[in-house]
């Protein structure tokens, strides 16, 4: 079995086992964040952040877009 490494967004940080990590998928008009599993992980579009501050740095980024 060959674990996949994640690598975090925001700052790069690389883990094979990433367990309090965070997962968003999102289009356009929705986000949702999901606590760490591999199934949310593997999804396809799904991104990956080391914690909680480096996933509400995308948030923010998202919901700028979207008003701006
Ligand atoms: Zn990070």
């Amino acid at each position: 079995m060959i674990d996949s490494i994640y690598r975090c967004e925001i700052c790069g940080d690389e883990s094979q086992n990433p367990q309090k990590w965070i997962v968003i998928q999102c289009n356009s008009t929705q986000l949702t964040v999901f606590k760490w599993t591999k199934e949310a992980a593997e999804a396809p579009g799904a991104r990956h952040y080391c914690g909680e501050a480096h996933a509400q740095v995308y948030i923010s980024r998202w919901l700028e877009a979207l008003c701006g």
